[in-house]
């Protein structure tokens, strides 16, 4: 039932404490006396929801609880308040808040539609153990192999062991992926092999299966009732006790920028769940789409959370390189059906490099078009499968051979021209196999998080499998704890008296653009102690020159991103220079061989929570 109080003037909401018959569900809507909508905190029993014109669930409403309004505000400025607020609408978004939706209200923020999101664009598929002839313990050595020593094995067999239940639950969600059904009416799912992995185990829909997920939990996510979506809100801070200088180790929420209005909001919750993808964006040429600016990770770190292994960015090593192809990635599976990797003369070179050839992990693939882009002073090597049958190709790979044809390249009858660019974060926020971050009530799932799954180096596929199951456990988690009572502080909204509009936005405009040009040239896949030492440099101007812009003129996305995109470079260059060794997807010249011991690299920011039993947690 829903019962609707209107326009109450702005002195009943002087400290006035009453006590009210509501119904369970309240929708709020307050005024003052002009009409506008105003701030309001109610509290409810001993739980305070702010909110106006927003529902209430309270479940443990009685007739004669007791409630106090309080007016704080004289303009709108929304109060949003949820059970869960998951920050992002990739897989590890989407999955989390699927298996939440019965147990609570959950909101899903999105920087811009809800498909804004690497996960859209993944092509290749999703690992798993499916074939009788395939093993968990071979998946688990892949794993810990590509990872070169520095994978947790614990979370390596954590999510490996839940991957055919991660597959079943895509499926039953409606995720169609390829295969042929049989007489008894069963599918028999095609499976293929990437880089790494000893056996065919890359369950997939075509080379489309990011839009596949994407489209299927989307669908799902919009019929839920519990579920709202916020797209084109993009978060700017995480709200914690700490920041708002209380005694305790909790976050609260998020200050919001809905970017259509240009206003920011407050958006509340007992859980937080971060699941903002990766920040490959910090270099110059990426296969990921424009929201990969590390924002979870830069604002986790804000808030106090260790972040670890950022040194290692994986870089793809084959994206078309096309003027008019903007990061268009080359699916791993082209390599993997048989996919030769030539130079201009035709020459195949993968055989000087590893005995995998085209098929040894993708560090190793990366460096070596690399290396005989520099030799040889070339734009670019090329991918031939044009020795496949053309309707194998067209099958298999659809996307890619559309892509290609529309900017003139028939994949059936010649090579196609590509170079590597960066894809995958490896390092993140630190987290339990729960997903739980250092400070409580926030949880970092996907892309965003450190698991310690990928080690030094991401085996291909992984990394959707681990989305899956890490939004399941971290759900799992939060579910379990979904009813305990909480005592809210009062929440200052987003202070905006003290900055002006901008005249000068071509300062973000550079320095994004200088930021990661130095990331490419000095930070990228082969890196010297001097080159990341110029980046630390440069690094720690553009922060403080960004600083400044952001204390004194008002927010907007390129300003967040910007922000974060600093901080994350600065956190990769640190974790570079404190690796005095060359290991999976780090490499540098000053260092070339491996250390006996692998060690992580965690970084701990200032204001970390010392007395968080987690934060001493060592690996
Ligand atoms: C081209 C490409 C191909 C790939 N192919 C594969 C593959 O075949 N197999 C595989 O396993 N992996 C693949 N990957 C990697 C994989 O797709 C990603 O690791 C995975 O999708 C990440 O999912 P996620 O949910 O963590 O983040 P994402 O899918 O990136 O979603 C991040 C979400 O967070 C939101 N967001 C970010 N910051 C904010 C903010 N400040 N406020 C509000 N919202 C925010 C974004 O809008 C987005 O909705 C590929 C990646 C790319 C780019």
């Amino acid at each position: 039932m829903t019962r609707v109080l209107e326009t109450i003037s702005s002195e009943f909401f002087n400290n006035s404490r009453q006590l009210l018959k509501l119904p369970p569900t309240l929708l709020f809507n307050s005024q003052n006396s002009h009409g506008h909508l105003i701030n309001t905190a109610i509290t409810i029993g001993n739980k305070l929801a702010y909110n106006n014109h927003f529902f209430i669930n309270s479940p443990k409403l009685t007739a004669r609880t007791k409630v106090s309004i309080r007016a704080y505000g004289q303009t709108m400025c929304e109060f949003h308040q949820h059970d869960v607020l998951i920050i992002g609408s990739g897989a590890a978004g989407l999955t989390a808040a699927l298996h939440l939706a019965a147990h609570g209200k959950v909101a899903v923020l999105s920087k811009g539609g809800v498909n804004a999101a690497s996960t859209f664009y993944a092509q290749g598929g999703i690992a798993a153990v499916l074939d009788k002839e395939d093993s968990m313990n071979a998946h688990i050595q892949d794993t810990l192999s590509a990872g070169a020593g520095l994978c947790h094995e614990k979370s390596v067999r954590f999510t490996v062991e839940h991957g055919p239940a991660s597959i079943q639950w895509l499926i039953d969600e409606g995720v169609n992926f390829t295969g042929k059904t049989k007489a008894d009416g069963s599918i028999d799912y095609h499976l293929t092999q990437e880089g790494g992995h000893s056996h065919r185990r890359i369950i997939h829909a075509a080379d489309a299966t990011g839009k596949a997920i994407s489209s299927a939990l989307v669908e799902r996510v919009q019929k839920e009732e519990n579920i709202s979506i916020f797209e084109n809100h993009v978060a700017i801070d995480l709200i914690t006790l700490a920041k708002l200088g209380l005694p305790g180790n909790q976050c609260l929420g998020a200050y919001v920028l809905n970017t259509q209005t240009g206003s920011v909001e407050t958006h509340l919750a007992r859980f937080i769940i971060l699941a903002t993808g990766g920040s490959s964006k910090a270099y110059l040429y990426t296969s990921n789409p424009d929201i990969a600016t590390g924002d979870g990770i830069a604002m986790a770190w804000r808030a106090g959370c260790r972040v670890a292994n950022m040194e290692f960015n994986q870089f793809h090593p084959t994206c078309l390189y096309h003027p008019k192809a903007k990061s268009f990635l080359i699916t791993e599976a082209i390599r993997g059906e048989g996919g030769h990797l030539c130079l201009p003369n035709g020459e195949r070179f993968m055989a000087r490099f590893d005995e995998r050839l085209e098929l040894a992990p993708r560090d190793i693939v990366a460096r070596a078009i690399d290396y005989e882009m520099k030799r040889l002073g070339i734009d670019s090597v090329y991918l031939d499968i044009s020795h496949k049958p053309a309707d194998f190709i067209t099958s298999h790979f659809p996307t890619v051979y559309e892509r290609c044809l529309t900017l003139g390249i028939d994949i059936t009858r010649e090579p196609m021209p590509v170079v590597p660019a960066a894809h995958y974060t490896c390092g993140g926020i630190v987290v339990d196999l729960d997903g739980q971050t250092d400070i409580e009530g926030l949880y970092a799932i996907g892309e965003t998080s450190f698991t310690g799954l990928h080690g030094a180096n991401r085996m291909a596929s992984n990394s959707l499998l681990e989305c899956f199951v890490f939004a399941h456990s971290a759900a799992k988690k939060i579910k379990s704890a979904l009813d305990t009572d909480f005592n809210w502080p009062e929440i200052p909204k987003w202070d905006e008296s003290q900055v002006t509009n901008s005249d000068e936005d071509v300062v973000i405009a550079h320095n994004w653009n200088e930021l990661r040009h130095f990331m490419w040239d000095y930070v990228g896949i082969v890196r010297t102690t001097k080159r990341l030492q110029r980046a630390k440099h440069r690094v720690d101007l553009l922060q403080q020159e960004i600083l400044d812009f952001y204390s004194n003129y008002k927010i907007s996305n390129d300003l967040i991103e910007l922000r974060n995109l600093v901080l994350v470079s600065d956190i990769i260059i640190q974790s570079a220079l404190q690796r005095k060794e060359s290991r999976g997807l780090h490499y540098t010249l000053d260092y070339p061989n491996t250390l006996a011991v692998a060690r992580n690299t965690i970084l701990t920011p200032p204001n970390t929570p010392v007395f968080s039993a987690r934060s001493r947690q060592r690996f």
